[in-house]
């Protein structure tokens, strides 16, 4: 049976793009529930200044909490390298930088041309070693950006081994902007995985317009390995108003059960875990199909058997 790792993002990226600032309690909640229903992976928070984003102004506690839970790997998103010295003080295993393919976008949203920002993820690169912390690039906008409209490929492949070079130990794609199509996703891992081979693993991807899961299931089909996804699909896109977030954790891990993929979730425990959501953020929409309709018959039989 193949693993594949469901890293949740929703503590990161759904609470992030929404404006109301979930408690510290309920996320720690969130985040044991998540873990106890056996998900291995979860991006805490960001690193980010709390004036920009007050909705991350407790990730440093949620690290310490988090690594208090058994076998979680514990990652966290920052910014530039300022960022990365406050991830290590907490105490991360892991941590990640995005990086805009669309370097209008970059310049806009951080102020960095592409030239600046492989200067900052080799600064981070250096502090992630001295403190043995994993250190992953997030090649952001690659599928599209809402500025510049189409990136090209070819950049997205030169700025994959750029980061590499710079000191990047994985990779990810991310459809920052909900624009990816299956067939899109699949030229674009062959050609960067071409590039630097395994060290790409992860997707992270937004059902934006529908066509998360089908994303997902032509990088499976690459040898991705890795999935961001976020609980009920939470959080929505700056871009495009009333859409959903993040794939749906829920539905993510049902397709790779009944596929007979091994992700070391409990489904039926993950599904409980949205309550914590429903009563910490009252009105906001949460999303997923297995939610709703529930677990096949035999499902839970076949994905033990
Ligand atoms: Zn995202």
């Amino acid at each position: 049976m193949t693993f594949i790792l469901i890293s949740e993002v929703g503590p990161r990226d759904g609470l992030q793009s929404i404006d109301r600032v979930m408690p510290l309690e309920a996320k720690k909640a969130w985040i044991r529930a998540e873990a106890e229903a056996g998900v291995r992976e979860i991006e805490v928070g960001s690193f980010v200044p709390p004036s920009l984003l007050p909705q991350m102004a407790d990730t440093a506690e949620l690290v310490a909490f988090a690594r208090t839970l058994p076998g979680l790997n514990v990652v966290a998103l920052v910014p530039n390298a300022k960022g990365a010295e406050r991830a290590v003080v907490a105490g991360v295993h892991g941590m990640s930088i995005p990086f805009s393919m669309s370097e209008t976008h970059s310049q806009r949203n951080v102020r960095k041309t592409h030239a600046q920002m492989i200067d900052e993820i080799r600064a981070i690169a250096t502090i992630a070693d001295g403190a043995g912390v994993h250190f992953a690039v997030g090649l952001s906008t690659a599928f599209g950006c809402t500025i510049e409209g189409a990136v090209p490929e070819d950049q997205v492949v030169r700025l994959a081994e750029a980061s590499v070079e710079a000191g990047a130990k994985e990779l990810s794609l991310s459809d920052t902007t909900g624009y990816a199509d299956p067939a899109q996703v699949r030229r674009l891992v062959r050609k960067v995985r071409s590039a630097v081979g395994d060290r790409l693993t992860t997707l992270h991807l937004h059902n934006t317009r529908g066509l998360g899961l089908a994303n997902a299931l032509a990088g499976l089909e690459e040898g991705i390995t890795t999935l961001d996804a976020s609980l009920g699909g939470l959080g929505g896109c700056p871009y495009a108003p009333g859409a959903s977030g993040n794939i749906v954790t829920e539905d993510l891990a049902f397709m790779l059960h009944a596929m007979g993929y091994e992700t070391g979730i409990d489904l039926e425990r993950l599904i409980k875990v949205r309550a914590i959501l429903a009563k910490a953020l009252p009105g906001e929409p949460l999303y997923g199909f297995t939610p709703d309709a529930g677990l096949p018959m035999g499902l839970e039989q076949r994905s033990a058997a």
